[in-house]
């Protein structure tokens, strides 16, 4: 179902109560169970919605700190995104190792354990190879704030240069060893997104919904400023400082929505 076929239908009673169950129950009590189910739960949505918004395509990730223990993190395992369940979620370790699983992990796993390690302000992380973005990493060119959408890059996005931190002799453009991981979290430093040249991007956020949102105006923020280069040298970029959005709690109940609904259409 596309976008524009979802808002031509009106959405299914029982979707809707099914959201608000969901919103009422977040402001509950909640067991350690309860908490870590509805992060396992909001992981696979994320995961779906990336995809369904072509920010990730058989390939890129999302993970989730451990709402239980802070040292670990939850990340499926090596599969593409858009065929995710909650029994495909894993836990895994500050070290990018399987905690009580064997399952092959992501081989780039080591971008969301050293990221984790230092930011103890991030609470999940998405990795993407969105193509809007790769013509900024090709270019040199910095990506900016074009609009209020893009608040979270006014403090700069710095650019991954993988040659200078692989082994001599490497030619890998993947993140595949703590070390490479390591490195990328230094050059992310405090920031919300770097650009990780010939590659793609990794963006970060306190929850899951914000990093989902952030991915998404990510995408749209890079196109948009292709276009802007496109007809002026100079477009005007919002300042360092100035700010509009605080969290994505509209646009991730609107995408859940879209999920629950495409999620009864097809059974
Ligand atoms: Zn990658």
């Amino acid at each position: 179902m596309n976008r524009r076929n979802f808002l031509g239908t009106s959405l299914k009673a029982a979707a809707v109560a099914s959201v608000m169950a969901t919103s009422l129950k977040t402001f509950a009590a909640e067991t350690d169970a309860e908490k870590f189910g509805r992060t396992v739960n909001d992981l696979v949505r994320a995961n779906h919605i990336l995809y369904r918004y072509d920010i990730v395509d058989g390939y890129g990730h999302i993970s989730s700190r451990n709402p239980l223990n802070k040292d670990q993190f939850l990340l499926c395992r090596s599969m593409a995104p858009a065929l995710v369940t909650k029994d495909d979620i894993f836990t895994w370790d500050m070290d990018g190792k399987p905690v009580n699983h064997d399952k092959k992990g992501y081989l780039e796993r080591f971008i969301h354990s050293e990221i984790y390690k230092v930011r103890p302000d991030v609470n999940a992380i998405v990795h993407c190879h969105t193509p809007s973005v790769i013509p900024f990493g090709a270019t040199h060119t910095p990506m900016k704030a074009m609009y209020h959408m893009g608040y979270f890059m006014t403090d700069g996005v710095p650019e991954y240069e993988i040659r200078d931190f692989r082994d001599p002799g490497s030619k890998t453009m993947l993140v595949e060893n703590p070390k490479l991981g390591a490195a990328l979290a230094k050059v992310l430093s405090n920031h919300t997104v770097a650009v990780m040249r010939g590659h793609g991007a990794v963006i970060v956020a306190p929850s899951i919904p914000d990093v989902v949102g952030r991915s998404f105006y990510l995408k749209v923020n890079a196109a948009t400023q292709q276009n802007a280069l496109a007809l002026g040298k100079n477009p005007i970029y919002m300042e360092p400082g100035e700010n509009a959005v605080q969290d994505h709690a509209r646009d991730w109940e609107l995408w859940v929505r879209e999920e629950e609904s495409s999620c009864k259409l097809a059974k």
